[in-house]
């Protein structure tokens, strides 16, 4: 089918909730994107962070073969091994206690949600302004953009909204009857913000004194992308709960929600649970991506590329946030810029709003890689 084609069946058959770029995708491999026309593209976007280990991984790519042609579902009333291994790693790897698998991220976020809210009947959620959950009714209500909420009203009710910044506000607005303060410790969708460490440390302290859960959102920092295996993991601060996605699957949706010891046995039979959730064939792509991120040196040399990408836009004269290999930076048009680099540089990156560009390599993006990404942007930057 020609492009032309596919967007008429876009018009006609799908719900208008995408602007889609003009780019059909038809291979990748690595860093790379090849389209329908042989064109080969960089990817510094990764489906924004979920080929986490670039396109077609070798080991992702066995583990599905073979586990896809020895067993696919049976669903969550037997055992199967892939999904039991993968909730074990994440727990031992991250918070200890127990893992609700899921498919999403939003979905992750439900069950911490859900989890605080059983914890603390009634009880409220804390969130900041710039913060981003997913586009579920829940993980909605916890994603304070007026644009976004307004028209699913009236929303799960109980979320209070405190700058993003301001850790004295953070701090006042936790009382007894709060379930979870719900925080990126970095901010993503609003453009690559990194949580000021103070604000951090003030819902940390609120939470204990309160009694009052801190649930951290990895679902776009976390697997690796800020060069430790969980962005908190550079801030001091460990949460009581914890949401995985996006890169976790290497490409599969896969989500988690992490509960440590503290927070494990909140939830019982009958108050959760999901039909596809840790399924053998996505458990096995989530089992070989960990396999590969966990090597001795692998997020040395996350830490490393990402100094070499930070580097190389300051060369440009830009001034780039974020961490390891999730960075952005703010320029003017910046959803112009994007299309411009794609369709004229073959660089895949993506803004974020108006005003700020977001890149999100495969965290074994080469050093080489790196240089050319740069080359082109500075040529699409003119
Ligand atoms: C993408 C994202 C989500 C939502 O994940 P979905 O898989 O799209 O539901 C939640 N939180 C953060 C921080 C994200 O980046």
């Amino acid at each position: 089918m020609t492009l032309a084609e596919l967007q008429e069946l876009e018009r006609d058959a799908l719900m208008a909730t995408y602007a889609r770029n003009p780019v059909e995708f038809v291979r990748g491999e690595g860093t790379r994107l090849w389209d329908d026309d042989g064109n080969e593209y960089l990817d510094f976007l990764t489906g924004i962070s979920v080929a986490q280990l670039g396109h077609c991984h070798p080991r992702v790519v066995e583990a599905l073969r073979e586990q896809a042609g020895r067993l696919m579902h049976v669903g969550n009333l037997f055992y199967t091994e892939p999904g039991m291994r993968l909730a074990k790693r994440l727990a031992d790897l991250s918070l200890g206690g127990r893992v609700f698998l899921c498919n999403s991220g939003a979905e992750a976020i439900e069950c911490a949600l859900k989890l605080a809210r059983k914890r603390r009947q009634g009880g409220d959620f804390v969130v900041v302004e710039g913060g981003f959950h997913g586009r579920t009714m829940g993980a909605l209500s916890a994603t304070p953009q007026e644009s976004k909420q307004a028209p699913f009203a009236p929303l799960v009710p109980g979320f209070r909204v405190v700058p993003r910044d301001d850790a004295g506000a953070l701090a006042a607005a936790v009382d007894q009857h709060t379930a979870a303060v719900l925080l990126e410790p970095i901010q993503g969708e609003s453009g690559i913000h990194p949580l000021d460490p103070d604000v951090l440390d003030a819902a940390r302290e609120a939470c204990d004194r309160h009694g009052a859960l801190l649930i951290l959102d990895e679902i776009q920092c976390g697997m690796g992308r800020t060069g430790t295996l969980w962005a908190h993991e550079q801030l001091g601060v460990t949460p009581d709960v914890m949401t995985v996605a996006k890169g976790l699957g290497g490409g599969l949706p896969v989500g988690a929600c992490v509960a440590g010891p503290g927070a494990a046995s909140v939830l019982e039979p009958g108050d959760h649970g999901s039909t596809f959730a840790g399924g053998p064939v996505i458990a096995a792509a989530a089992n070989a991506v960990l396999d590969v991120v966990t090597e001795d040196g692998f997020l040395d040399g996350v830490r490393e590329r990402g100094d070499l990408l930070t580097a190389g836009l300051r060369g440009l004269g830009l001034e780039p946030r974020g961490r390891g290999l999730m960075v952005g930076f703010d320029l003017p048009d910046a959803p112009e810029v994007a299309r411009r680099l794609l369709l004229e540089q073959l660089l895949v990156v993506h803004a974020t709003g108006p005003g700020t560009l977001r890149m999100l390599p495969p965290l074994t993006v080469t050093g080489d890689e790196i240089d050319d990404a740069v080359t082109r942007l500075g040529a699409g930057l003119g």
